[in-house]
């Protein structure tokens, strides 16, 4: 399998240090050699390839720049590298990752007891259990504040009511950290796969994010023990939270889509001949595309190295986290629609990885905020007034 080469106009390689290069060979590595073969099989059947799994354990990916319980405390730097690369593959293949980390592992290490963290920690990093993240409701997706679960105490324990929707790794999952509406607000509860009252149910019917699994959850009178709540975490900034570590991790990501997208352009353009047996990457138009695309890229890539340096700084806060992903969504996508542009007819067929990256990245610019949303928090942030309503 050819070595990705990687999309570098502006030197940025030189900013990393030994161990992010080295990280980052791993990644890039392990995606040429295990993901590319099977995933467009794995999109076109519309299957996760869940058999990535070990090694993705094996290398350290899940939960990588969490410390204590097998995690390896990478840098947010080294993480963000795991990410781009991971979506360079596909946005499933990322977004499992992400779930799994950033969704699942993180709010049980920042909120959960001692015995939630000894019980599901070590499993969740190796890949021997899985999980998912269930905030989004039916009739609450970037309002998660109005979500209608609710939890009732229950004697000593709890009773979960309610519906989740559009859950990665729902069904394969083996704990989900529902969000759920209690008499003090806002909470989240660990609740394991074959609990009386709790199925998952698979969506069908997706054209993005085929090789990733997405659920519906019902919670029927569910009843928990006490011991199922994370006790650290009250109201909204508790999911919110999981989400910043989730959309830094994207906005990573998409990078790799769109470096995929670009190079396979680019290269395309090269090669292809149309009037006079002339390349069309000889044609201004052709060229205007390529330029405005490693342009986006690289702008995108000094973004995510800022974002990932204030990250290790402890300085990074959601509003910096919402350009991040609005911003690098946002790029992925156009470069997805260009290079399906320049690439013609071609551009369409899955010898190409390019209509999935870009089938990928429309789901990528609304989940985990909208756009729009993302919008509203910038604004919110340069005017110190708020526009969501
Ligand atoms: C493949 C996939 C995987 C997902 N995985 C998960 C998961 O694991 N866990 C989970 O909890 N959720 C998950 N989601 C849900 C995702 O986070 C929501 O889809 C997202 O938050 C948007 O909610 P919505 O789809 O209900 O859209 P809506 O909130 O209904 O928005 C529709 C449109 O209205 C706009 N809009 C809404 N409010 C405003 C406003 N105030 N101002 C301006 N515009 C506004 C939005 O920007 C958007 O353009 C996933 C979604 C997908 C597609």
């Amino acid at each position: 399998m050819a070595r990705f080469p990687g999309v570098d106009y502006m030197l940025i390689d030189s900013q990393f240090n030994e161990e992010e290069l080295l990280v980052r060979q791993t990644a890039r590595h392990f995606v040429d050699d295990c993901v590319m073969p099977v995933v467009r099989d794995s999109f076109n059947n519309g299957k996760f390839p869940s058999e990535l799994i070990p090694e993705m354990g094996r290398l350290g990916f899940f939960g990588a720049n969490l410390e204590g319980y097998g995690c390896v405390g990478m840098s947010n730097v080294e993480y963000g590298l795991i990410m781009q690369e991971l979506e360079r593959g596909d946005s499933g293949v990322r977004s499992f990752v992400s779930v799994q980390g950033a969704l699942v592992m993180y709010p049980l290490l920042t909120y959960g007891s001692d015995e939630q963290k000894e019980r599901w920690l070590p499993r969740l990093q190796t890949g021997s259990a899985i999980g998912c993240f269930g905030l989004t409701e039916p009739m609450f997706g970037s309002n998660p504040a109005g979500m209608k679960t609710t939890a009732q105490r229950d004697g000593s324990g709890w009773v979960l009511n309610g519906e989740k929707t559009w859950i990665t790794n729902g069904t394969m999952a083996d704990v989900a950290i529902v969000w759920a509406r209690a008499e003090d607000g806002i909470r989240g509860f660990v609740v394991e796969k074959g609990t009386a009252g709790f199925t998952a149910s698979d969506i069908h019917g997706k054209l993005s994010m085929r090789a990733s699994v997405t659920s519906s959850l019902s919670l029927s009178d569910c009843r928990l023990p006490k011991s199922a709540m994370l006790p650290g975490a009250k109201g909204l900034k508790g999911p919110l939270a999981c989400l910043s570590q989730a959309r830094y991790g994207i906005g990573w990501g998409v990078i790799g889509a769109a470096m995929d997208c670009y190079e396979t352009a680019r290269s395309y353009s090269v090669l292809r001949k149309q009037f006079d047996d002339r390349p069309i990457a000889s044609h201004q138009l052709v060229q205007e595309k390529l330029a405005w695309m490693i342009t986006e890229i690289t702008k995108a890539q000094l973004l995510a190295l800022q974002a990932g340096r204030l990250k290790d700084q402890g300085r990074l806060d959601p509003a910096h986290v919402s350009m991040l992903k609005r911003n690098n969504a946002w790029m992925a996508l156009e470069c997805a629609r260009l290079s399906r542009d320049l690439m013609g007819a071609n551009g369409i067929i899955d010898d190409y990885p390019i209509m999935r990256h870009l089938c990928n990245l429309e789901t990528v610019k609304t989940y985990e905020g909208t756009d729009h949303i993302h919008t509203l928090v910038i604004g919110e942030r340069v005017t110190g007034v708020s526009a969501y309503m």
